[in-house]
């Protein structure tokens, strides 16, 4: 009987897992014992770790889509909003129907977490798809053609709460465009402010105290205005951020909320199924299944997975590595399945080798490290386009790279 396996979820995660069944079980598709399916609610893949790029203009949308269609050669590609998930009917629910699976992979990603702050979710953007980070880049370039002497000073503000990865490679890029859009429409430069709000004081916090403070200088430099404190309340125009009992009003326009990610929301409604799940993750055992359901794998941003109790941070390079061993233990388990020997099938624990992480600051300029070395200045920004085109070559070879790929001084325009 042909093994039906279904993959929710095309970013990093998702993808590499389907890419690497696609070439792991070739055979066995185009024999027909195997059909393998992918849903995702766009038709297309993006780098989330270029969206902050994407709102602002430096990365355009159209080479920022990569259609499934075009770089899937073996899968069957479902267009499909994911509803709901029944582990224990084997039946996932969309809003286009329902679509039965015998091995399921589900890696849905994140969404921003607001943390019960009040007023965040209404009244600022984020940077969670391709969609949000237009919407984004719709308001900043509004805000400048639109401006005049009579606007509001405000209109010119803008609040990136959150010191991480996203808010951080934000502010600094956002500093770039603000300068050129100011010369563009006739605004003086000094018009424009940018607020990055990090709790703590602390930027890029996950960073070595000595990375973290160089960021500091780098952003500072830039003129970026680092708040310390956490924000307490978002409201139409601002922010209210609290330090030590203090409370401020930051006066901005655009809000950015970058303070935090969990899990997709469909996760949770796992737990009526006694699925173990912690904000909005699915807690894995360490071959990335999920407790009571072997035939299920949960990978990326919408699984936790611990090594020796340490639980990894949600990244592209952790999502990425999940999806290629997910890939290599299910091509093993299908194959032995297919031979009816699926029992005796023995796979090897994930295992993380994490290689560096490196944030951008800038177009040519980043913060990092890689094989445990810190790196700063135009070699970090390199590492960092080599990192983003490295993930393009992997899914579509030299001539993606070549289409889509970043290069050190070159934007999109
Ligand atoms: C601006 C920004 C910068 C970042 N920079 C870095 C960085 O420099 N380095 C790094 O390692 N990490 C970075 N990250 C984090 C990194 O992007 C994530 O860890 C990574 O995207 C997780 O991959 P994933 O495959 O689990 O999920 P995602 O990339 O979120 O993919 C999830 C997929 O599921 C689909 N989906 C979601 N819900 C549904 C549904 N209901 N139905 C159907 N499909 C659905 C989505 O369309 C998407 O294709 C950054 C994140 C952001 C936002």
């Amino acid at each position: 009987m042909q093994k039906n396996i279904l993959i929710l979820g095309g970013g990093y995660a998702g993808l590499a897992c389907t890419m690497g069944l696609e070439k792991r079980l070739k055979n066995e598709i185009i024999a027909g014992k195997v059909k393998l399916t992918l849903i995702n609610k766009h038709d297309y893949h993006y780098q989330t770790t270029l969206l902050h790029r994407i709102a602002l203009g430096t990365y355009s949308e159209r080479k920022g889509r990569i259609f499934y269609r075009k770089i899937l050669h073996n899968t069957n590609f479902i267009k499909d909003i994911v509803t709901d998930i029944d582990l224990n009917a084997r039946k996932i629910y969309g809003v286009n129907g329902c679509h039965e699976y015998d091995y399921l992979v589900i890696a849905l990603g994140f969404e921003p977490n607001f943390m019960g702050i009040s007023g965040a979710k209404e009244h600022t953007y984020k940077l969670a798809t391709m969609n949000s980070a237009l919407e984004l880049l719709h308001d900043l370039e509004m805000k400048f053609k639109n401006f005049s002497p009579k606007s509001s000073p405000q209109d010119l503000h803008f609040a990136v709460v959150g010191s991480g990865f996203t808010g951080v490679e934000y502010a600094a890029e956002l500093k770039d465009r603000i300068d050129e859009l100011c010369d563009i429409c006739g605004i003086d430069r000094s018009l424009g402010k940018i607020y990055l709000i990090a709790r703590g004081g602390k930027v890029l916090p996950m960073f070595s105290k000595k990375l973290s403070n160089l960021s500091r200088k780098k952003l500072t430099k830039r003129g970026i205005e680092i708040i310390n404190g956490s924000v307490i309340e978002c409201f139409d125009g601002g922010v209210i951020v609290e330090n030590e009992g203090k409370k401020e009003k930051i006066l901005a326009n655009t809000v950015l909320w970058s303070a935090g990610v969990k899990g997709n929301e469909i996760i949770n409604k796992l737990s009526a199924q006694n699925v173990s799940v912690k904000n909005s993750r699915i807690m894995v055992d360490a071959c990335l299944r999920v407790e009571n359901f072997d035939n299920v794998f949960a990978l990326g941003d919408c699984a936790m997975a611990c090594e020796q109790d340490i639980v990894h941070a949600p990244t592209a390079q952790l999502a990425t590595q999940m999806g290629e061993y997910c890939s290599k233990s299910l091509a093993k388990i299908i194959q032995a399945d297919i031979k009816g020997d699926k029992n005796a099938c023995q796979i090897k624990p994930f295992k993380f080798h994490h290689k560096g992480t490196v944030c951008s600051i800038g177009h040519t300029d980043a913060v990092g490290f890689a094989f445990g070395v810190g790196i700063a200045g135009e070699v970090a920004a390199f590492l960092k386009n080599f990192i983003e085109n490295k993930w393009l070559y992997a899914i579509g070879g030299p001539a993606m790279v070549i289409k889509k790929g970043q290069f050190r001084f070159r934007s999109s325009d």
